[in-house]
Protein backbone atom coordinates (compact mmCIF):
# COMPACT_ATOMS: atom_id res chain seq x y z
CA UNK A 1 0.00 0.00 0.00
CA UNK A 2 1.26 3.67 -0.93
CA UNK A 3 1.93 5.70 2.34
CA UNK A 4 -0.90 7.27 3.22
CA UNK A 5 -0.85 11.02 3.35
CA UNK A 6 -3.23 14.07 3.81
CA UNK A 7 -2.78 15.18 0.66
CA UNK A 8 -1.17 13.18 -1.86
CA UNK A 9 -0.44 15.93 -4.94
CA UNK A 10 2.54 13.28 -6.24
CA UNK A 11 0.12 10.47 -7.80
CA UNK A 12 -2.39 12.89 -8.89
CA UNK A 13 0.22 14.66 -11.08
CA UNK A 14 1.46 11.74 -12.84
CA UNK A 15 -1.83 11.37 -13.81
CA UNK A 16 -1.84 14.42 -15.73
CA UNK A 17 1.86 14.85 -16.53
CA UNK A 18 2.18 14.98 -19.92
CA UNK A 19 -0.60 17.12 -20.23
CA UNK A 20 1.34 19.98 -17.67
CA UNK A 21 4.45 19.77 -18.62
CA UNK A 22 3.72 20.57 -22.08
CA UNK A 23 1.69 23.84 -20.51
CA UNK A 24 4.24 24.45 -18.51
CA UNK A 25 7.03 24.41 -21.59
CA UNK A 26 4.91 26.49 -23.62
CA UNK A 27 5.19 29.30 -21.03
CA UNK A 28 8.95 28.56 -20.93
CA UNK A 29 9.29 28.85 -25.09
CA UNK A 30 7.26 31.69 -25.07
CA UNK A 31 9.04 33.94 -22.09
CA UNK A 32 5.69 35.56 -21.25
CA UNK A 33 5.88 35.09 -17.74
CA UNK A 34 3.81 37.37 -16.53
CA UNK A 35 0.00 38.76 -17.97
CA UNK A 36 0.59 36.15 -20.63
CA UNK A 37 -1.74 34.35 -22.79
CA UNK A 38 -2.01 31.61 -20.39
CA UNK A 39 -3.38 33.66 -17.76
CA UNK A 40 -5.94 34.98 -19.66
CA UNK A 41 -6.83 31.47 -21.34
CA UNK A 42 -7.21 29.92 -17.68
CA UNK A 43 -9.62 33.52 -16.86
CA UNK A 44 -11.69 33.20 -19.39
CA UNK A 45 -12.14 28.92 -19.10
CA UNK A 46 -12.61 29.52 -15.17
CA UNK A 47 -15.23 32.53 -15.82
CA UNK A 48 -17.20 29.58 -18.10
CA UNK A 49 -16.88 27.11 -15.65
CA UNK A 50 -18.23 29.13 -12.98
CA UNK A 51 -20.46 30.76 -15.34
CA UNK A 52 -19.29 34.39 -13.88
CA UNK A 53 -18.74 37.77 -15.58
CA UNK A 54 -15.32 38.69 -14.48
CA UNK A 55 -12.89 36.44 -12.70
CA UNK A 56 -9.47 38.75 -11.82
CA UNK A 57 -6.24 36.40 -10.94
CA UNK A 58 -4.00 37.29 -8.50
CA UNK A 59 -1.29 36.01 -6.30
CA UNK A 60 -2.79 34.28 -3.52
CA UNK A 61 -6.23 34.00 -1.47
CA UNK A 62 -5.70 36.10 0.72
CA UNK A 63 -4.36 39.00 -1.17
CA UNK A 64 -7.94 38.22 -3.32
CA UNK A 65 -9.48 38.68 0.26
CA UNK A 66 -7.39 42.13 0.64
CA UNK A 67 -8.18 43.26 -2.48
CA UNK A 68 -11.70 43.01 -2.35
CA UNK A 69 -12.00 44.73 1.13
CA UNK A 70 -9.71 47.99 -0.73
CA UNK A 71 -11.88 47.76 -3.67
CA UNK A 72 -14.90 48.87 -1.48
CA UNK A 73 -13.66 51.82 -0.13
CA UNK A 74 -14.32 50.89 3.39
CA UNK A 75 -12.91 52.90 6.12
CA UNK A 76 -10.55 52.84 9.30
CA UNK A 77 -13.23 51.27 11.94
CA UNK A 78 -15.94 49.85 9.75
CA UNK A 79 -17.44 46.65 11.12
CA UNK A 80 -16.62 43.24 9.24
CA UNK A 81 -18.70 39.84 10.13
CA UNK A 82 -16.59 37.03 9.97
CA UNK A 83 -16.85 33.38 11.50
CA UNK A 84 -14.12 32.53 14.48
CA UNK A 85 -14.01 29.26 13.00
CA UNK A 86 -12.18 29.54 10.12
CA UNK A 87 -8.43 29.85 8.64
CA UNK A 88 -6.64 33.01 10.18
CA UNK A 89 -6.59 34.37 6.25
CA UNK A 90 -9.97 35.81 6.62
CA UNK A 91 -9.47 38.36 9.67
CA UNK A 92 -5.96 38.97 9.10
CA UNK A 93 -6.58 41.30 5.82
CA UNK A 94 -9.96 43.00 8.12
CA UNK A 95 -7.37 43.78 10.54
CA UNK A 96 -4.40 44.58 8.27
CA UNK A 97 -6.71 47.20 7.00
CA UNK A 98 -7.24 49.10 9.76
CA UNK A 99 -11.19 47.91 9.64
CA UNK A 100 -12.59 45.91 12.65
CA UNK A 101 -13.33 42.44 12.64
CA UNK A 102 -16.39 41.17 14.11
CA UNK A 103 -16.58 37.85 14.78
CA UNK A 104 -19.49 35.43 14.99
CA UNK A 105 -20.19 32.11 15.80
CA UNK A 106 -20.80 28.81 13.74
CA UNK A 107 -23.14 26.27 13.52
CA UNK A 108 -22.09 22.72 14.89
CA UNK A 109 -23.49 20.95 12.34
CA UNK A 110 -22.05 22.82 9.61
CA UNK A 111 -18.89 24.62 10.54
CA UNK A 112 -20.22 27.29 8.69
CA UNK A 113 -21.29 30.87 9.79
CA UNK A 114 -24.21 31.05 12.17
CA UNK A 115 -26.84 33.21 10.56
CA UNK A 116 -28.39 33.78 13.83
CA UNK A 117 -25.02 35.42 15.04
CA UNK A 118 -24.77 37.33 12.06
CA UNK A 119 -27.84 39.07 12.65
CA UNK A 120 -27.16 39.97 16.55
CA UNK A 121 -23.52 41.39 15.58
CA UNK A 122 -24.90 44.21 13.09
CA UNK A 123 -24.36 47.47 14.11
CA UNK A 124 -24.19 50.93 12.00
CA UNK A 125 -20.57 50.89 11.47
CA UNK A 126 -21.69 47.35 9.84
CA UNK A 127 -20.37 47.38 6.11
CA UNK A 128 -19.73 43.92 4.92
CA UNK A 129 -20.42 40.44 5.76
CA UNK A 130 -17.46 37.26 4.61
CA UNK A 131 -18.49 34.25 4.63
CA UNK A 132 -16.14 31.26 4.12
CA UNK A 133 -17.58 28.30 2.82
CA UNK A 134 -15.87 26.25 5.32
CA UNK A 135 -14.37 22.33 4.07
CA UNK A 136 -15.61 22.36 0.90
CA UNK A 137 -19.72 23.38 1.30
CA UNK A 138 -21.39 26.50 0.88
CA UNK A 139 -22.71 28.60 4.09
CA UNK A 140 -26.49 29.19 3.78
CA UNK A 141 -25.98 32.00 1.08
CA UNK A 142 -29.62 33.12 0.72
CA UNK A 143 -30.14 33.81 4.21
CA UNK A 144 -26.77 36.01 4.30
CA UNK A 145 -27.79 37.83 0.84
CA UNK A 146 -31.15 38.52 2.55
CA UNK A 147 -29.49 40.48 5.25
CA UNK A 148 -27.05 42.25 3.62
CA UNK A 149 -29.74 43.62 1.29
CA UNK A 150 -31.74 44.71 3.79
CA UNK A 151 -29.05 46.37 5.91
CA UNK A 152 -27.16 47.19 2.47
CA UNK A 153 -23.23 45.36 3.25
CA UNK A 154 -21.69 43.78 1.15
CA UNK A 155 -21.25 40.17 0.74
CA UNK A 156 -17.44 38.50 -0.03
CA UNK A 157 -17.68 34.93 0.14
CA UNK A 158 -14.53 33.40 1.16
CA UNK A 159 -14.46 29.98 -1.18
CA UNK A 160 -10.83 29.32 -1.00
CA UNK A 161 -11.93 25.60 -0.06
CA UNK A 162 -14.78 25.52 -1.97
CA UNK A 163 -14.50 25.64 -5.67
CA UNK A 164 -17.02 23.67 -7.65
CA UNK A 165 -19.31 23.19 -4.79
CA UNK A 166 -22.84 24.60 -5.94
CA UNK A 167 -25.25 26.00 -4.01
CA UNK A 168 -29.55 25.74 -4.52
CA UNK A 169 -31.92 29.01 -3.65
CA UNK A 170 -35.27 28.00 -3.17
CA UNK A 171 -36.54 28.90 -6.36
CA UNK A 172 -34.46 26.35 -7.63
CA UNK A 173 -31.28 28.50 -9.25
CA UNK A 174 -27.74 27.21 -8.71
CA UNK A 175 -25.00 29.02 -8.95
CA UNK A 176 -21.12 28.12 -8.19
CA UNK A 177 -19.15 28.73 -5.20
CA UNK A 178 -18.36 32.33 -4.65
CA UNK A 179 -20.69 33.79 -7.68
CA UNK A 180 -23.07 34.48 -5.40
CA UNK A 181 -22.34 37.58 -3.19
CA UNK A 182 -20.73 41.38 -4.45
CA UNK A 183 -17.09 39.19 -4.57
CA UNK A 184 -16.00 35.62 -4.16
CA UNK A 185 -12.41 34.70 -3.26
CA UNK A 186 -10.53 31.53 -4.07
CA UNK A 187 -6.94 29.87 -3.03
CA UNK A 188 -4.95 28.02 -5.71
CA UNK A 189 -2.79 26.64 -2.83
CA UNK A 190 -1.26 23.32 -3.96
CA UNK A 191 -3.08 21.60 -1.48
CA UNK A 192 -6.70 23.37 -2.36
CA UNK A 193 -8.99 21.74 -4.89
CA UNK A 194 -7.81 23.44 -7.32
CA UNK A 195 -4.02 23.69 -6.49
CA UNK A 196 -1.47 25.28 -8.77
CA UNK A 197 2.68 24.75 -8.40
CA UNK A 198 3.02 27.33 -6.35
CA UNK A 199 0.48 30.83 -5.19
CA UNK A 200 -2.06 31.54 -6.98
CA UNK A 201 -5.82 33.23 -5.75
CA UNK A 202 -8.75 35.09 -7.80
CA UNK A 203 -11.33 37.37 -7.36
CA UNK A 204 -14.99 36.54 -9.03
CA UNK A 205 -17.62 38.96 -9.41
CA UNK A 206 -20.48 39.52 -12.03
CA UNK A 207 -20.27 43.37 -11.02
CA UNK A 208 -18.45 45.40 -14.00
CA UNK A 209 -17.37 48.50 -12.22
CA UNK A 210 -16.06 46.29 -8.93
CA UNK A 211 -14.49 44.22 -11.56
CA UNK A 212 -12.43 47.54 -13.17
CA UNK A 213 -11.75 48.75 -9.57
CA UNK A 214 -10.30 45.67 -8.37
CA UNK A 215 -8.52 44.86 -11.27
CA UNK A 216 -6.52 48.45 -10.87
CA UNK A 217 -6.04 47.59 -6.97
CA UNK A 218 -4.12 44.40 -8.01
CA UNK A 219 -2.02 46.36 -10.61
CA UNK A 220 -0.66 49.34 -7.84
CA UNK A 221 -3.85 51.42 -8.01
CA UNK A 222 -3.35 51.66 -12.15
CA UNK A 223 -5.62 51.83 -14.71
CA UNK A 224 -4.02 54.03 -17.34
CA UNK A 225 -0.13 53.03 -17.29
CA UNK A 226 1.89 55.20 -14.86
CA UNK A 227 -1.32 57.02 -13.26
CA UNK A 228 -2.30 55.87 -9.59
CA UNK A 229 -5.84 56.49 -9.12
CA UNK A 230 -5.51 54.97 -5.78
CA UNK A 231 -3.15 52.85 -3.04
CA UNK A 232 -2.99 49.48 -4.80
CA UNK A 233 -1.21 46.19 -4.08
CA UNK A 234 1.03 43.94 -6.55
CA UNK A 235 -0.71 40.70 -7.10
CA UNK A 236 -0.70 38.62 -9.96
CA UNK A 237 -0.54 34.90 -10.83
CA UNK A 238 1.82 33.94 -13.30
CA UNK A 239 1.75 32.19 -16.91
CA UNK A 240 3.08 28.99 -15.44
CA UNK A 241 0.52 28.31 -12.53
CA UNK A 242 -1.93 29.47 -14.95
CA UNK A 243 -0.75 26.84 -17.47
CA UNK A 244 -1.06 24.19 -14.35
CA UNK A 245 -4.23 25.21 -13.62
CA UNK A 246 -5.52 25.40 -17.06
CA UNK A 247 -4.71 21.29 -16.97
CA UNK A 248 -6.28 20.80 -13.27
CA UNK A 249 -9.74 22.97 -14.34
CA UNK A 250 -10.50 20.53 -16.77
CA UNK A 251 -10.21 17.61 -14.54
CA UNK A 252 -12.30 19.93 -11.72
CA UNK A 253 -15.98 17.70 -11.72
CA UNK A 254 -13.35 14.57 -11.53
CA UNK A 255 -11.80 15.54 -8.99
CA UNK A 256 -14.90 16.52 -7.21
CA UNK A 257 -16.22 13.71 -7.38
CA UNK A 258 -13.25 11.40 -6.17
CA UNK A 259 -13.48 13.21 -2.96
CA UNK A 260 -17.13 12.67 -2.59
CA UNK A 261 -16.42 9.31 -3.05
CA UNK A 262 -14.02 9.05 -0.33
CA UNK A 263 -16.23 10.87 1.95
CA UNK A 264 -19.09 9.00 1.10
CA UNK A 265 -16.89 5.68 1.99
CA UNK A 266 -15.75 7.30 5.27
CA UNK A 267 -19.39 7.70 6.31
CA UNK A 268 -20.57 4.48 5.68
CA UNK A 269 -17.80 3.04 7.54
CA UNK A 270 -18.45 5.39 10.31
CA UNK A 271 -21.75 5.17 10.71
CA UNK A 272 -21.41 2.18 12.84
CA UNK A 273 -20.38 4.36 15.67
CA UNK A 274 -21.79 6.75 18.10
CA UNK A 275 -18.19 8.43 19.25
CA UNK A 276 -18.33 9.71 15.39
CA UNK A 277 -19.79 12.48 13.93
CA UNK A 278 -19.53 12.50 9.91
CA UNK A 279 -19.87 15.91 8.31
CA UNK A 280 -23.25 16.98 7.96
CA UNK A 281 -24.46 17.92 4.15
CA UNK A 282 -26.44 21.00 4.21
CA UNK A 283 -29.92 20.82 2.03
CA UNK A 284 -28.54 23.91 -0.25
CA UNK A 285 -24.78 22.83 -1.33
CA UNK A 286 -23.24 20.00 -2.78
CA UNK A 287 -20.16 19.42 -0.62
CA UNK A 288 -16.64 19.49 -2.10
CA UNK A 289 -14.69 17.86 0.97
CA UNK A 290 -11.52 20.02 0.81
CA UNK A 291 -11.56 18.54 4.17
CA UNK A 292 -13.32 15.36 5.67
CA UNK A 293 -13.51 16.44 9.29
CA UNK A 294 -15.10 14.15 11.99
CA UNK A 295 -16.14 15.88 15.36
CA UNK A 296 -15.49 13.27 18.10
CA UNK A 297 -17.76 12.29 20.77
CA UNK A 298 -16.26 11.46 24.29
CA UNK A 299 -12.79 10.40 22.59
CA UNK A 300 -9.47 11.32 23.68
CA UNK A 301 -8.10 12.71 20.12
CA UNK A 302 -4.31 13.33 21.38
CA UNK A 303 -4.39 9.71 22.05
CA UNK A 304 -6.52 8.75 18.77
CA UNK A 305 -4.42 11.04 16.37
CA UNK A 306 -1.18 9.33 18.19
CA UNK A 307 -2.50 5.83 17.78
CA UNK A 308 -3.07 6.67 13.92
CA UNK A 309 -0.09 7.82 13.37
CA UNK A 310 1.33 4.72 14.44
CA UNK A 311 -0.64 3.18 11.95
CA UNK A 312 0.42 5.22 9.20
CA UNK A 313 -2.70 7.38 9.31
CA UNK A 314 -1.90 11.00 9.38
CA UNK A 315 -4.35 13.17 11.14
CA UNK A 316 -4.40 16.93 11.56
CA UNK A 317 -6.94 19.34 13.93
CA UNK A 318 -8.64 21.99 11.79
CA UNK A 319 -8.75 24.50 13.70
CA UNK A 320 -7.47 24.15 17.03
CA UNK A 321 -8.01 27.86 18.49
CA UNK A 322 -10.62 29.84 17.49
CA UNK A 323 -10.35 33.47 16.16
CA UNK A 324 -11.12 35.26 19.17
CA UNK A 325 -9.04 33.50 21.36
CA UNK A 326 -5.71 33.77 19.11
CA UNK A 327 -2.99 35.80 20.89
CA UNK A 328 -2.68 38.59 17.46
CA UNK A 329 -6.46 39.07 17.63
CA UNK A 330 -6.84 39.30 21.49
CA UNK A 331 -9.71 42.16 22.07
CA UNK A 332 -11.32 43.52 25.22
CA UNK A 333 -15.01 42.63 23.26
CA UNK A 334 -14.30 39.01 23.67
CA UNK A 335 -13.30 35.95 26.28
CA UNK A 336 -13.37 32.28 26.15
CA UNK A 337 -17.13 31.03 26.27
CA UNK A 338 -18.39 33.78 24.28
CA UNK A 339 -18.29 31.43 21.00
CA UNK A 340 -19.39 28.13 22.85
CA UNK A 341 -19.95 26.33 19.40
CA UNK A 342 -16.42 27.48 17.59
CA UNK A 343 -14.91 26.62 20.79
CA UNK A 344 -16.56 22.95 21.24
CA UNK A 345 -15.59 22.44 17.76
CA UNK A 346 -11.82 23.80 18.39
CA UNK A 347 -11.92 20.57 21.20
CA UNK A 348 -13.29 18.00 18.99
CA UNK A 349 -12.81 18.25 15.56
CA UNK A 350 -10.47 16.04 13.64
CA UNK A 351 -9.15 15.62 9.51
CA UNK A 352 -8.36 12.76 8.19
CA UNK A 353 -6.49 12.14 4.66
CA UNK A 354 -8.51 13.70 1.80
CA UNK A 355 -7.37 13.73 -1.80
CA UNK A 356 -8.38 12.81 -5.34
CA UNK A 357 -6.13 9.72 -5.20
CA UNK A 358 -7.23 7.74 -2.04
CA UNK A 359 -7.62 3.81 -2.64
CA UNK A 360 -10.24 1.34 -1.48
CA UNK A 361 -6.99 -0.19 0.62
CA UNK A 362 -6.35 2.93 2.57
CA UNK A 363 -9.63 3.94 3.46
CA UNK A 364 -10.15 0.62 4.71
CA UNK A 365 -7.32 0.72 6.72
CA UNK A 366 -7.76 4.71 7.82
CA UNK A 367 -11.32 3.52 8.46
CA UNK A 368 -10.06 0.13 10.67
CA UNK A 369 -7.53 2.03 12.37
CA UNK A 370 -10.30 4.63 13.64
CA UNK A 371 -12.75 2.22 14.02
CA UNK A 372 -10.31 -0.18 16.26
CA UNK A 373 -9.41 3.02 18.80
CA UNK A 374 -12.84 3.80 19.57
CA UNK A 375 -14.54 0.22 19.18
C1 LIG B 1 -6.27 28.83 2.07
C2 LIG B 1 -7.23 29.78 2.62
C3 LIG B 1 -7.04 31.17 2.52
C4 LIG B 1 -5.77 31.80 2.02
O1 LIG B 1 -5.31 31.39 0.78
P1 LIG B 1 -3.74 31.58 0.43
O2 LIG B 1 -3.71 31.32 -1.05
O3 LIG B 1 -2.99 30.59 1.21
O4 LIG B 1 -3.39 32.97 0.74
C5 LIG B 1 -8.04 31.99 2.99
N1 LIG B 1 -9.16 31.52 3.54
C6 LIG B 1 -9.38 30.19 3.67
C7 LIG B 1 -10.65 29.72 4.30
C8 LIG B 1 -8.43 29.28 3.23
O5 LIG B 1 -8.63 27.97 3.38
Amino acid sequence: MEKIQMVDLKSQYQKIKTEVDAGIQEVIDSTTFIKGGKVVDFQRNLENYLQVKHVIPVGNGTDALQIALMAMGLKPGDEVITPTFTFIATAEVVALLGLTPVVVDVDFDTFNISVDSIRKAITPKTKAIVPVHLFGQNANMEAILEIAKEHKLFVIEDACQSIGSVYTFSDGREFQSGTMGDVGCTSFFPSKNLGCFGDGGALFTNDDELAAKMRAVANHGMQVRYYHDFVGVNSRLDSIQAAVLDVKLRYLDDYCAARKAAADYYNKAFSVSDKLITPEHSPFSSHVYHQYTLKLNGVNRGELIKYLNEKGVPAMIYYPVPLHLQKAYQDPRYKAGDFPVAEKLCDCVMSLPMHTELTEEQLEHITKSVLEFVK
